[in-house]
């Protein structure tokens, strides 16, 4: 038998336990894996608290990403001993997740870790530097201009944080924009060149306004990515995958017929294997390990239930590591 944190439905909605399970508990798929590391996402935070109709499959052990070693593989791709990542493909939705000592998955969803990288910073990464690196990725293949400053949204989040890193990483002058102005340290360490406070962007504003952002990763939505929109230079990009501020966007057509703005979505979860091995790589090669430590806490399995209020509130900072 092995521990995993347990969601049951319940008649008013669900229930969220660490319990005891054995094998009969995992899905069938080709490869079994032995999980050493999961994280805490802000859509984890979700499936907890049965918010989001995110868990879709019951009884299972929420966790949207994981690494750890292969136990056993009928996939000729893998073998016992592969460190291996999973995020995303519905993992920790409709399938069985991360918050267990063993998971079951197809091979196909997962990648082999890319040297230097252990389980551990592999999550210190997780599904946020993942996506971070997917919208960094988007801006490239848009071409923005490195001259310019990229504006970062939700900054001291977990793919914000990831994002700047990156960013500044690659040469680019990093906007970090925050409603807590107490991370500012943490951002400028991060490479931010200057941090904005989140209150100057939340009003409602012109449909356009002088322009400024050469690029955006956008990871809140709602009024702020209008008026990032609204602010992005002639031909320049913006990447928006998240919805930590809102689900709307009420935004007009002018920034992209009168300057050529172009809004590109991130999926993370349905990304191709060769997008995701690219990322992988990237990753590998353009994060260090100090670089990784300065934006991670480290929590128990245990402790995860009472942290999902923490992150829906945006009161995390940068990464939360999972020991499993
Ligand atoms: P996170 O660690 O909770 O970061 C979200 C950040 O957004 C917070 O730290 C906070 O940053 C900011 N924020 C929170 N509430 C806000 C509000 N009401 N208005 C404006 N800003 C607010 O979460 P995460 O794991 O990084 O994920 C960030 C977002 O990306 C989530 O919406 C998540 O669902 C989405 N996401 C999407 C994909 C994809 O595939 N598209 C993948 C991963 C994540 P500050 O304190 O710095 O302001």
């Amino acid at each position: 038998t092995f521990k995993a944190i347990v969601a049951r439905k319940t008649e008013s909605g669900q229930t969220i336990a660490l319990e005891q399970v054995d094998n009969s508990f995992l899905p069938a798929a080709d490869v079994t894996v032995d999980v050493a590391y999961s994280t805490l996402n802000y859509k984890d935070g979700l499936a907890l608290k049965g918010l989001g109709r995110i868990l879709r499959t019951f009884p299972m052990a929420p966790g949207i990403d994981f690494a750890g070693t292969v136990r056993a593989s009928e996939n000729p791709a893998f073998a016992p001993g592969d460190a291996v990542v999973l995020t995303g493909w519905g993992v920790g939705e409709n399938w069985s997740g991360g918050f267990s000592e063993r998971a079951r998955v197809k091979g196909d969803w997962l990648v082999k870790l890319p040297a230097p990288l252990t389980p551990r910073l592999a999550m210190a990464i997780g599904t946020a530097g993942f996506t971070a690196m997917l919208c960094v990725m988007a801006l490239e293949r848009h071409g923005i201009t490195k001259g310019g400053e990229v504006l970062v949204t939700g900054a001291a989040g977990g793919v914000g944080s990831i994002a700047v890193r990156l960013l500044s990483r690659l040469g680019y002058r990093v906007v970090a924009l925050t409603g807590r102005p107490q991370e500012a340290d943490f951002l400028t360490a991060l490479g931010a060149t200057e941090i904005m406070d989140r209150a100057v962007m939340q009003e409602a504003g012109k449909p356009l306004q002088s322009e400024r952002w050469a690029g955006v990763v956008d990871t809140v939505g709602g009024t702020i990515l209008a008026n990032a929109i609204a602010a992005t230079a002639s031909e320049g990009a913006v990447a928006a995958c998240g919805l930590a501020g809102g689900t709307d966007l009420p935004t007009s057509v002018f920034p992209f017929i009168l300057r050529g703005v172009c809004l590109m979505g991130v999926n993370s979860v349905d990304a191709s294997k060769a997008r995701r091995e690219e990322a992988w790589s990237r990753l590998a090669r353009e994060l260090t390990e100090a670089d990784l430590a300065s934006l991670t806490q480290e929590v128990a399995l245990e402790d995860v239930p009472g942290l999902a209020d923490a992150i829906l509130a945006g009161k995390v900072r940068g990464r939360t590591i999972v020991r499993v």
